[in-house]
């Protein structure tokens, strides 16, 4: 048979380990807690067809090609949205990307080469694991504890890095983090900002669930923070999305970084898909000028408090001792952690078998998997689904023992 050269990255590479899990889905009467997906109930779709009315009103537009850094019209919407966050930019530094996640794609590609040192937190985003390991870079995790990233471990690593082990890049989730929901406090963010500059490293600060907050609100960027620190320096790319506020589908992500970096960004992105959908930008707009998505952030933030609290109790009720987790702020997973008693992978048939899926803890992690804990989604599931789920979960721990 004739062996296809591949390229070295991608000779034996690794898929998702989230998708990995799609098979199991689609059995009868399963309950995911598994994926990333916003509630499907809370798609503002009235809203929504209003603008993809208003976006196919001019054709022209909606269905032509556009310019690889986005349509004007949603440049300036998202830069007042970021605005809003306290991330203030110039219009030329903000590039709209098909999803958040090839916002990082693109950073990667024009920032990193292979044996580049990466620091990531630990436990982290599974596709920011596998871009990297794409980029053949090399990968250090650091510590967490239930606040976030572990500055003092940060700043240990540092000062004993040689200086070709010092990190080029930092990636970071510090709003509701996935999978480990954490909010990284103000003091730790200013610490974090201070190390970058000190060290010379970049912060990617990806912010996908920073406006799901649940009632406490979020301390300052690490853009904004940077930007009050080292106004001519800021070392922070800003990231974020609509897709866990407005719609996945729409995949609009965007990036905040400076003019060197988003003009080699459009470069890499012309080569990629050369620009990010027309229609959807237009629908994007159209819907975020008719302020239709306040009124769907308000009810998201609400409804997934709530659901966050129906899983936390029925957590505490199903599986008392056997678990423990911190229950998170905003964003849309409890992080589980389960007691060394239990075989992760028993855990996992087992649970399969009661009809409930979650991610495995090892998904995100690139050394050292810790592997007694598991990501959990609350945003899905509705209150039902989530008790069954969980009254499951605590049928397949008694199995596992
Ligand atoms: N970053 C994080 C931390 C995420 O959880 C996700 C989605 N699960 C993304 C980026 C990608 O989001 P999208 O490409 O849909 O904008």
């Amino acid at each position: 048979m004739y062996k296809i050269p591949f390229s070295a990255p991608y000779s034996e590479p690794a898929g998702s380990p989230i998708r990995e899990l799609f098979p199991f889905l689609s059995r009868p009467g399963m309950i995911s807690l598994a994926g990333g997906y916003p509630s499907a109930g809370l798609f503002d779709q009235v809203g929504l067809q209003q603008a993809c009315l208003r976006a196919m009103e001019s054709p022209g537009q909606s269905l032509q090609y556009c310019a690889t850094e986005g349509l004007p019209a949603l440049r300036e919407r998202l830069k007042e949205v970021s605005s809003a966050r306290g991330v203030h930019c110039e219009l030329e530094q903000l590039i709209v990307t098909t999803g958040s996640q090839q916002a990082f794609d693109l950073l990667v590609r024009v920032l990193v080469e292979p044996g580049n040192c990466v620091y990531v937190e630990s436990p982290t985003y599974p596709a920011t694991l596998q871009a990297l390991r794409l980029a053949q870079s090399k990968i250090v995790q650091i510590p967490m504890d239930a606040m976030g990233i572990r500055i003092d471990a940060l700043e240990a690593m540092l000062a004993k890095a040689p200086s070709d082990e010092r990190p080029k890049l930092l990636y970071t989730v510090p709003n509701f983090s996935n999978p480990a929901g954490t909010l990284l406090p103000r003091e730790r963010r200013e610490a974090l900002v201070q190390l970058a500059l000190r060290y010379g490293f970049l912060i990617v600060e990806d912010d996908p669930y920073g406006a799901l907050d649940f009632g406490s609100g979020t301390p300052p960027t690490l853009f904004e923070l940077a930007g009050e620190l080292a106004p001519d320096r800021n070392p922070v790319l800003y990231l974020s999305s609509l897709s866990k506020t407005v719609a996945p589908a729409l995949r609009i992500g965007w990036m905040i970084v400076p003019r060197d970096v988003s003009r080699r960004c459009a470069i890499a992105k012309q080569t990629t898909d050369l620009c990010s959908s027309s229609l959807a930008q237009m629908i994007a707009a159209e819907y975020l000028n008719g302020g239709g998505a306040d009124v769907a952030i308000e009810a998201a933030r609400k409804e997934y408090g709530l659901r966050m609290r129906h899983m936390s109790a029925a957590l505490r009720d199903q599986l008392g001792e056997r678990a423990s987790f911190v229950e998170p702020a905003g964003g849309m997973f409890i992080w589980l952690q389960t007691t060394r008693e239990f075989d992760p992978k028993r855990l996992f048939e087992a649970s399969v078998e009661a009809g409930v899926l979650f991610v495995p803890g090892r998904a995100f992690f690139e050394a050292d998997a810790d592997l007694h804990c598991m990501r959990l989604t609350y945003a899905s599931p509705d209150c039902g689904q989530i008790s069954e789920g969980i009254a499951r979960l605590g049928h397949a721990f008694d199995a596992a023992k």
